[in-house]
């Protein structure tokens, strides 16, 4: 099996700021505490993602991303599993596992799915690094499709599951940013070769997709009032 140094959430992270990459992989206990509304945002994801699994019913779960995960994966595709959910694949030195993977005529489709109303660049670049994931790993996916929660309808059980979500195509924008997605792989493990942690000083991008969980160690030497500025995004 190919080793790999990377996740989605780590290359997400990577994303944000390499100091974080870095402090996350050799100082993990620096970072804060995670908060009582992180973990709520957490249970809402993991519900959602188990509700629209069935959109696409009786599928094959695997439970936790890693080797043998990727393995059985393999194992259930080359057996021509029409549905998986939590498909895990390992390539380019990152593991993934994929919400839900559908077996279409000969060729599959990936639906990642996330419990926001909206599409966000942070979820695009989730997408684009799984489908280069999946490709390097030999299944490359006729469609790569991003779900997430429509904002007219309630998650409840009398709606019609296909109305509570929305489906966007994204595969175009995933073959676009392939080497894009590469390279910075390439360059996020590069930062993880360093023996020491990236010289970046605070600002902005500590709030930005999300409020960096290092900001505890990072933020002590900045002044209360530049911390304010940080958080309302006028720093
Ligand atoms: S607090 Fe800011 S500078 Fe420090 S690791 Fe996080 S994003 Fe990087």
């Amino acid at each position: 099996m190919p080793e790999y140094s990377l996740s989605k959430s780590t290359f997400i992270r990577g994303l944000q700021c390499y100091k974080s990459l870095y402090l996350n992989k050799f100082r993990p206990y620096l970072r804060d505490k995670i908060s009582e509304e992180q973990l709520a945002k957490f249970a809402r994801g993991h519900a959602v993602g188990k509700i629209a699994q069935q959109l696409f019913p009786g599928g094959v779960a695997l439970l936790r991303p890693g080797n043998a995960s990727a393995e059985k994966t393999a194992q259930l595709i080359s057996e021509g599993c029409p549905v998986i959910y939590e498909a895990c694949f390992i390539a380019d030195n990152v593991i993934v596992a994929l919400d839900i993977l559908v077996k279409q005529g000969a060729r599959y489709h990936a639906y990642e799915v996330k419990s926001s109303l909206a599409l966000s660049d942070v979820y695009y670049n989730d997408a684009f690094l799984q489908y280069h994931i999946l490709n390097g790993s030999g299944l490359k996916p006729e469609k790569f499709f991003l779900v997430h929660r429509n904002a007219d309808v309630a998650l409840d059980e009398t709606a019609d599951l296909r109305e509570m979500f929305v489906f966007t195509d994204v595969t175009a924008q995933c073959e676009l940013n392939e080497s894009k997605v590469h390279d910075n792989i390439l360059a996020m493990a590069d930062v993880l070769k360093r023996d020491k942690s990236p010289d970046i000083q605070p600002g902005a991008h500590c709030m930005k997709p999300y409020p960096c969980d290092f900001r505890g160690v990072c933020w002590k030497k900045i002044s209360k009032e530049e911390q304010q500025k940080l958080i309302e995004g006028v720093g």
